[in-house]
């Protein structure tokens, strides 16, 4: 399939948002049609359509299937400052991070507390339509909290 159909086909059945897609689509814009088709089946066979996909998502399914979109390839997604919402940690982030990024210090996931800002940027992403009252997420945060802080304790002693 074409590029275009498969982003079609991406954004229908996951209801992807408008801005995750554009990232999406430029992290998969050198895929062959050979390729194009099998992201779609693998995504469509690993990945529920419930799930808020993002580019790690596309990232991780194009490494499982030997798919030539490699990390180490420069992909140019927008860098942020963010904080972590488990520590309160403040680094850089950026989706499908490449080995050169980690030497610049940017970041896929807190490097204090092992979260994935991801989960955070999808869910602004998504509830901003109100698609998603964000009670998965706020759990998900507590849930990680939780070992944050029995893992700092036990260090502590
Ligand atoms: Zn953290």
């Amino acid at each position: 399939m074409t590029h275009q159909v498969c982003m079609d086909k991406l954004q229908e059945y996951y209801g992807v948002k408008d801005i995750v897609m554009q990232e999406i689509s430029s992290f998969t814009r050198h895929l062959d049609e050979n390729s194009l088709n099998t992201l779609w089946e693998s995504m469509k066979y690993n990945v529920s359509p419930s799930k808020r996909i993002g580019v790690n998502d596309i990232w991780l399914v194009c490494r499982d299937k030997n798919l030539p979109v490699k990390k180490s390839e420069p992909v140019r997604l927008p860098v942020f400052d963010v904080n972590c919402d488990v520590c309160h940690y403040n680094y850089r982030w950026k989706q499908a991070v490449a080995e050169q990024d980690e030497k610049n210090g940017i970041y896929e996931k807190c490097p204090r507390c092992g979260f994935p800002y991801y989960e955070t940027w999808n869910e602004k992403e998504y509830t901003r339509d109100g698609r998603d009252n964000g009670a998965d997420y706020r759990a998900l945060v507590a849930r990680w909290k939780k070992s944050y802080t029995a893992a700092r304790e036990k260090q502590n002693g």
